[in-house]
């Protein structure tokens, strides 16, 4: 089931997630519904909380074509435990409808996390998959990405998103 997605200012996004305890029928139904709702908007990942879950929960495929279905990844729980390097990109997020900003974030990580049967998974992500999990791993945690701005880059993307709001 396609569920309708959760956009900024929304209170569930900045609210920290709660850890999931169990990988059950639940949590499997949720899953599928996360990747419908992903491929429906073009997103490459998605975090519970953006369709108002808030555990942690995400989903991400960052190839999401046919050929290519063993790049979809789903991460229960997930932490990050060792970065190298940096890499900055131009990132959208579907809870910012239109806004796209610079984001710097680490280039190579590590991860570990339960996978959708409940069995602890490490990996390594690097690029642009490793982009996409610290994007949502920051939503699980509350964190948009412009929070991820300081200052006046901050404002002018709030700003920016205001005025994009007002036009839809
Ligand atoms: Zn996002």
């Amino acid at each position: 089931m396609i569920r309708k997605i959760v956009t900024y200012p929304d209170p569930v996004l900045t609210t920290p997630t709660q850890e999931v305890d169990v990988v059950d029928r639940e949590i499997e139904k949720l899953v599928k519904d996360m990747f419908e709702t992903m491929y429906d908007a073009e997103g490459v990942g998605l975090a519970a909380n953006q369709i108002g879950v808030p555990i942690k929960v995400m989903v991400m495929d960052t190839t999401p074509k046919e050929d290519a279905p063993d790049l979809k990844l789903v991460l229960i729980n997930p932490t990050i435990v060792h970065t190298e390097g940096k890499i900055k990109y131009k990132e959208g997020c579907l809870s910012f409808p239109g806004l796209s900003v610079e984001v710097e974030r680490a280039k190579r990580i590590k991860v570990k996390a339960l996978n959708e049967h409940g069995e602890p998974v490490e990996l390594e992500l690097e690029g642009f998959p490793a982009i996409v999990f610290q994007h949502e791993l920051d939503h699980l945690q509350g964190i948009t990405f412009i929070d991820r701005l300081k200052g006046w880059r901050r404002r002018l993307a709030l700003e920016k998103y205001k005025k994009l709001q007002k036009r839809s």
